[in-house]
């Protein structure tokens, strides 16, 4: 491999000597000129992996998300901008063939902004709360307001529940029915609060009323002051949309290379409407962008397909809409599917999906496998720890999956806490979150940990340079003819929970 390696660069230097200028030896590598291009290598395509591009990258995506309210949920302003960023820069490669892959979806989305005493709190907003504006005194519902008698009377209150026990949903149901104008739910652990859903209209237990959730600390602070006798005013802005957008997948398909025999890598192009998700998920999104953009410097044996997936947030909609689309042949053509959604976590651990199902319980198809041991040698070699990451349906593998497709993939971490092991590790904070800015608004530039996105994306070049060259140990064999998607038979509103931490639900 060394050899080759240094007899290619040496190669290189000699042809690039015998041009005039810079610019012809450029063209050496550049489009047009496929058969001259040096077969990739993994130490190749790594090399070219540079954090500065990445960033750059990023400064690009960040700035995507103020056309749109500061996010690029799917179908919004910032959205297409990525989208049309990503195909702009693949086009111009030449080596791609490069579509949209356009398709329909309900969009929903709530805003709500709680201020008292003049100071605007940090708040989060339930998917379906109602928009409106209300200004009243706050009252404080007993126990955590899963009964009907835990409600006084509360016409012309803004009603404070604790958060907990049942549904966000019966809660402000609840409150609604009790004649409140308005409902605060608090956080009953000490972490931020994150986005929820109250659950489709109508319920029969009252009207739902312009809604915020706030931190515990926040709720017990009211709580105490109205407990001493003072009458606390708070005001609730809410406001919702809920319209049918259309978005699209991006999908790059090298031109060259054995189309038999494809390499499919994903990441979702979309974030929450909360905020620019950054690391969810620019970072993956990001990280093969630029494995693509220098992939197109060699030659590749077998096809690579990049994926850029849209309304992954809202339910893994867009990779399921493609996986449904391949007909029985196209879907027996792709040799496997990597999956990159978060991997440059700021508390990051490094996961890699646990094909062989050891770790976790629930293998991917078989091929799998071989696909964790590619990533697991992969770090080993860099002296790095690796953790198991579930093929748990919330992210845009699943479809692939669920059709019988060989898959792996990296991830850094989102919401859970990273044990003392994991700092042990990878360095960091234990008990803290991977990301604690996970499908928030501080998902921002600065939530990005640099030197996990590198080596990340370093490895995603490792594996498709490996993958690109040949796939040895991934079975071929006829796929079965399933066609039943996990997702599909899920509700919107449990699709949209999909890509959620699962602790949220309720409790
Ligand atoms: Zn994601």
């Amino acid at each position: 491999m060394k050899l080759r390696q240094s007899f290619l660069s040496a190669l290189t230097l000699v042809l690039a000597s015998t041009f005039v200028n810079a610019q012809d030896a450029a063209a050496l590598t550049g489009p047009g000129l496929p058969s001259r291009k040096p077969a990739v290598t993994t130490d190749g395509l790594e090399r070219l992996i540079s954090r500065s591009k990445l960033l750059a990258h990023a400064e690009q995506f960040f700035s995507f998300a103020q056309l749109s309210n500061g996010n690029r949920a799917f179908g919004s302003k910032g959205h297409e901008a990525t989208i049309q960023y990503i195909k702009r820069l693949l086009d111009r490669t030449g080596y791609y063939d490069v579509e949209f892959q356009t398709f329909t979806y309900p969009y929903a989305e709530s805003r709500s902004q709680l201020t008292v005493d003049g100071k605007d709190l940090l708040t989060q907003a339930f998917t379906y709360s109602p928009g409106g504006d209300v200004t009243a005194p706050i009252a404080i519902v007993s126990n955590v307001g899963c009964e009907a008698s835990d409600y006084p009377t509360l016409t012309g209150k803004i009603a404070l529940i604790k958060r907990g026990d049942c549904d966000f949903g019966l809660k402000v149901a609840y409150a609604g029915g009790a004649g409140a104008s308005g409902a605060i739910i608090y956080t009953n652990v000490d972490t931020a609060p994150s986005g929820g859903t109250l659950g489709q209209p109508s319920r029969p237990e009252g009207p739902y009323v312009p809604s915020a959730f706030i931190h515990k600390a926040d709720g017990e602070a009211f709580i105490s002051r109205i407990n001493a006798g003072e009458e606390v005013v708070a005001s609730i802005h809410a406001t919702a949309i809920s319209e049918d957008r259309s978005t699209s997948n991006v999908i790059a398909t090298t031109k060259q290379g054995d189309r038999d025999n494809i390499i499919v890598a994903g990441a979702h192009s979309d974030s929450v409407p909360a905020g620019p998700g950054l690391n969810d998920d620019g970072s993956g999104s990001m990280g093969i962008l630029e494995v693509a953009l220098n992939l197109a410097k060699f030659k590749v044996k077998n096809a690579v397909r990049f994926i850029w997936w849209s309304a992954e947030e809202f339910g893994l909609v867009g990779s399921e809409y493609y996986v449904e689309h391949l007909s029985d042949e196209e879907r027996q053509k792709i040799a496997l599917y990597l999956n990159f959604d978060m991997i440059a976590s700021p508390n990051a651990g490094f996961f890699v999906f646990d094909g062989d199902g050891n770790a976790t319980d629930i293998p991917g198809p078989a091929g799998s496998e071989v696909i964790e041991t590619l990533y697991r040698g992969y770090f080993d070699s860099h002296n790095i720890r690796t953790g198991s990451a579930v093929f748990g349906g919330s992210s845009d593998y699943q479809p692939f999956v669920d059709v019988g497709i060989p898959s792996g993939g990296l991830m850094t971490g989102a919401g859970g806490l990273k044990t003392a092991e994991g700092a042990e590790w990878w360095g960091g904070e234990a008990g803290v979150a991977y990301d604690r800015c996970y499908h928030q608004l501080c998902d921002n530039l600065e939530n990005l940990f640099v030197d996990a996105w590198e080596r990340n994306s370093k490895a995603i070049a490792y594996s498709i340079a490996t993958y690109a060259q040949g796939i040895e140990g991934i079975p071929r064999t006829p796929r079965p003819p399933t066609r039943t998607l996990r997702v599909s038979k899920l509700s919107y509103e449990q699709r949209l929970h999909l890509t959620c931490d699962h602790d949220d639900d309720a409790a």
